[in-house]
């Protein structure tokens, strides 16, 4: 069975068509720039019209579409099959991600008019999360002022969470359902998500996905009063957001936003690089204890996108001085380069550590099959 994974962005369309059985990818590409002058088209369905005569032939083999949803709300807790009352369930979501939902949903629209022979499915980043307990997902703010703005901890990059614990009791040969697992996943966003059983029981991000670890562009966790600080300060609402989204967290420490032109300046004796990765890295230690406090124990700690997957040194990093927990990474399986889901631990460690490649694409591709049979 093959599906068509859509993830639209507001001025792009990535897709992917996957072969659910042996997982290959049959054919992918990406429209950009969707809307600007000497963009790949004029708008999302021009592009939609575009990527389907590229997939020429192989349209005609497409059982099912999946479309990233990056906001499912409290409504959400699966995968869903899109009709018309869906697609304005998530038309509904817009003031909980202004940014994404919009671009989620011109995919979907010019999807459905492409391709209306096909049953569309719904992924959401959020949906993994719906399984937190109230008292993980509540903040302790003015009841009635939360109730109206939908005011409360939804969690992201749920669909990459999921995959990457169901892959790591794969790896570790042991029942999802007997593991503790907290699941580190960074990449430009970055998020750490304490997963119980195979469910989320506690996780980074937040109401939106600026709160939680340092990332490549967003501050992570502050004390709220600093937002106050500076609207008093003079700030625009807008200058605000600019500033915790796109000029803080490493960017806003050193300069960049990549993390192998940091360990580059850490290297050559740079003294902000250096500080910003000791925020970095004690922002990760403050939250694995955290959840290993809040799982009551721990089977494994995973790794995963792009720096996750990739970097050795900032592993390391990660987890350095929790030795006294039982968490030690070997320093020669670590160096290994690989591309495979491994244990990167002493294995007569007492708590195991994984590094396990995240791949969203093929999980919403997984997914959707699974709701259309
Ligand atoms: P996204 O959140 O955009 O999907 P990725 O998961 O692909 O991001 O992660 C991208 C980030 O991973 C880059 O910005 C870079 O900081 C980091 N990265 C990738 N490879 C390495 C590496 N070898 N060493 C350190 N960081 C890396």
């Amino acid at each position: 069975m093959r599906v068509f994974v859509v993830n639209s962005g507001s001025s792009s369309i990535k897709y992917q068509l996957v072969d659910v059985e042996t997982e290959h990818v049959v054919l992918s590409g990406l429209l950009e720039r969707i809307g600007h002058d000497g963009g790949d088209a004029v708008d999302h369905e021009a592009g939609m019209r575009l990527v389907l005569e590229r997939l020429g032939s192989h349209a005609a083999s497409i059982a099912a579409v999946g479309h990233r949803v990056v906001h499912g709300g409290s409504r959400f807790t699966a995968p869903t099959r899109i009709d018309d009352e869906v697609e304005q369930a998530i038309a509904a979501l817009v003031p909980l991600a202004p940014l994404h939902n919009p671009a989620n949903l011109a995919g979907i629209r010019a999807a459905r008019l492409a391709l209306p022979d096909v049953p569309h499915v719904a992924v959401f980043d959020t949906a993994f999360h719906q399984s937190m307990p109230p008292a993980a997902y509540t903040y302790a703010i003015d009841r009635g002022v939360a109730a109206e703005h939908g005011i409360r901890r939804y969690g992201f990059h749920g669909t990459s969470h999921q995959f990457v614990a169901e892959r790591a009791a794969a790896l570790l040969d042991r029942p999802l359902e007997t593991l503790k697992l907290i699941v580190l996943h960074l990449g430009n966003g970055s998020s750490v998500t304490a997963v119980d059983a195979g469910r989320s029981i506690d996780t980074s991000m937040g109401l939106t996905p600026l709160a939680g670890l340092v990332m490549g562009t967003r501050s992570g966790d502050v004390d709220p009063g600093v937002l106050l600080h500076l609207l008093r300060s003079g700030l625009s609402g807008t200058e605000l957001d600019s500033v915790l989204n796109a000029s803080s967290g490493m960017v806003g420490l050193t300069g960049s936003a990549d993390m192998r032109d940091v360990e580059a300046a850490f290297e050559a004796g740079d003294a902000d690089a250096a500080l910003a990765l000791d925020v970095w890295a004690h922002r990760i230690r403050h939250y694995v204890g955290a959840y290993l406090a809040q799982l009551g124990g721990l089977d494994a700690v995973v790794f995963t996108a792009g720096i996750g997957e990739n970097s050795s040194s900032l592993r390391a990093r990660a987890l350095d001085g929790l030795g006294h927990l039982g968490l030690e990474i070997d320093a020669d399986r670590n160096a290994a380069r690989s591309r495979d889901a491994r244990v990167i631990s002493a294995d007569d460690a007492p708590i195991a550590v994984l590094v396990v490649p995240t791949d969203e694409e093929l999980a919403i591709a997984h997914a959707a099959s699974r709701l259309v049979h």
